[in-house]
């Protein structure tokens, strides 16, 4: 079993730890080992892959900015420090991404932004954007808001999201600890690291356990549960050490670490989910053209809807219908129901006359379409 090249990766995700980012001791952020760090993902951007960066570390920051002192902190603290630190940890990013001529942009998220369809779309959306305009997105769970019952917690899991909701081919979780164990290695001379996990089966699972260090929140549970997210979303997954200087190139170099791999990617997995739903909750009927473009692999434009039917909402499964009735396929409607009626049959440059806002050109995406037969 070989495991993934970085060379195929188009799109890498990773996620950095508070303890990698704050000195615990002094309670500062580590300055030089962030410099190379971002000279490892300046190396991925100018290679032409996309990175996005998840980074965890406000809360550790603002605690120290602010003084509090040692011990568990209230979730309104941790709110509080949040608030602080969030400020300081972003501007770190930019700065030590600047120097490379890098551009980025803060997204902070809620587990409802990941979890809910509209706001789903809409972070996926502002992702694209930012990789589109080759700037580097640094996300981070937007603590400040999230209450206990909808928060992530951990920036492992939502890494993960991150990662399958912008169709990321890699996901990287930098650590504390250099990879899968089958046993605690603290304590057991006979542990051995797994270079490649090709399945989460429930032994895996066992070997977690559930460790976590005083920063990060994580422990190897949640790297677990990160690692099902993505692989079943067709995201490669890799825990690696952090606490080297280049802790990237490290991997590329073939240094330790542990690959979650999956026999599928992103767009794949989500075509394959759009294809099993079961009640789709309406349909485009299309022209002749566009039922040509849809079966050539096209995108779906307004321009070629001729027809309406039912009641879903952006994000929804609909079908694609051709004028003789067939279904050609199904896919994720970009606009709902209304919004569909009024741009049906005009030119995608009209849509922000008619709508007000201006939305994608596609009424259904290439890459959130399945086609009927395949
Ligand atoms: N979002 C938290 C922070 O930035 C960290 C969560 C985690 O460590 O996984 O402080």
């Amino acid at each position: 079993m070989t495991t993934p090249s970085f060379r195929d990766f188009r799109r890498i995700t990773i996620k950095v730890g508070s303890s990698l980012l704050v000195d615990s001791a002094q309670g500062k952020l580590k300055q030089d080992w962030l410099a190379a760090l971002c000279a490892d993902i300046a190396a991925l951007h100018h290679s032409g892959a996309d990175v996005i960066v998840v980074s965890s570390g406000a809360i550790a920051l603002g605690r120290s900015i602010l003084k509090l002192p040692k011990g568990a902190l209230k979730l309104e603290e941790s709110q509080g420090a949040a608030a602080v630190g969030q400020i300081a940890l972003a501007k770190s990013w930019a700065d030590a991404l600047g120097d490379h001529s890098i551009t980025t942009g803060q997204i902070l998220l809620t587990l409802w932004d990941t979890e809910e369809r509209r706001n789903y779309l809409n972070a996926r959306e502002t992702l694209t954007r930012l990789l589109e305009w080759r700037a580097i997105p640094v996300v981070n769970e937007n603590d400040t808001v999230a209450t206990s019952e909808i928060r992530y917690g951990d920036n492992d899991r939502l890494a993960a999201r991150v990662a399958t909701m912008a169709s990321a081919d890699c996901l990287v979780l930098l650590s504390d600890v250099d990879g899968l164990y089958t046993a605690p290695p603290q304590s057991d001379p006979n542990a051995i690291l797994l270079p490649i996990v090709p399945r989460i089966t429930a032994e895996i699972e066992a070997m977690a356990g559930g460790a976590a260090s005083e920063l990060s929140r994580g422990g190897m549970r949640t790297k677990i549960e990160a690692a099902k997210i993505a692989t079943l979303g067709g995201t490669q997954m890799v825990i690696a050490d952090g606490r080297v200087m280049n802790p990237i190139k490290r991997i590329i170099d073939g240094g330790r670490c542990t690959w979650f791999t999956t026999p599928t990617n992103p767009v794949a997995s989500r075509k394959k989910w759009i294809a099993g739903v079961l009640e789709p909750k309406g349909a485009l009927h299309v022209d002749d053209g566009a039922a040509r473009a849809i079966r050539d692999g096209k995108s779906l434009l307004p321009a070629g809807v001729k027809n309406v039917e039912g009641t879903f909402e952006r994000g929804d499964v609909v079908l694609l219908r051709a004028p003789d009735g067939e279904e050609i396929g199904r896919g994720l409607a970009a606009y709902d129901a209304a919004e569909a009626q009024m741009i049906a049959g005009r030119s995608s440059r009209d849509i922000e006359a008619i709508l007000g806002f201006a939305g994608g050109a596609a009424m259904v995406h290439r890459d959130d379409m399945t086609l009927s037969g395949h």
